[in-house]
């Protein structure tokens, strides 16, 4: 296909100078504004007020891509995830604290469901959780295996009196 001269003539333009919009390369061609931009389109440049405004990450100027909500970048927006701290209450003592919120994000998403204030209070709320569900367990077991229990406790105790 031969490219129509006019089309020629604007690609050769706007190859030399992109940032020619359409009303200048009318009149540098002596053609209507709507002709140029007409010719603009069908050789692929969107019309000037359809193009957005760049956008640049407000922390480092780094070019946004259109994609990007907000106004940082990728790489700034999780730097400042992990300086925002989030309020979480303690399941335990129901004392408030903060967590990072690029730490409870991730625990998140690996199953975490609970947050404690301190290790102390993960141990506690642990072990009482860990003694309900043994009592559900051992609602649900046969007598064999309870029996199985009883032998388990009463081997060391026989140990114990073979010491003495
Ligand atoms: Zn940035
Ligand atoms: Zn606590």
């Amino acid at each position: 296909m031969i490219k129509a001269p006019r089309q020629e003539q604007i690609g050769t333009i706007k190859k030399e100078s992109p940032k020619k919009r359409a009303v200048d390369i009318a009149r540098e061609l002596g053609i209507t504004r709507q002709r140029a931009s007409q010719i603009l389109r069908r050789l692929g440049y969107p019309p000037a007020r359809l193009s957005r405004p760049k956008r640049y990450c407000a922390n480092c100027g780094k070019r946004l891509s259109r994609q990007t909500a907000g106004n940082l970048c990728l790489a700034c927006y999780r730097a400042d995830l992990s300086s925002v701290n989030i309020e979480l209450a303690c399941p335990q003592c129901g004392k408030t604290f903060n967590r990072k919120k690029s730490y409870v994000i991730w625990a998140r998403k690996e199953g975490q469901q609970h947050f404690f204030c301190s290790l102390s209070c993960r141990a506690e709320w642990m072990a009482r959780h860990r003694r309900h569900s043994l009592k559900k367990e051992e609602s649900h077991e046969d007598s064999i295996s309870a029996s199985r229990i009883d032998f388990i406790v009463f081997v060391p105790l026989g140990i114990v009196r073979k010491g003495d």
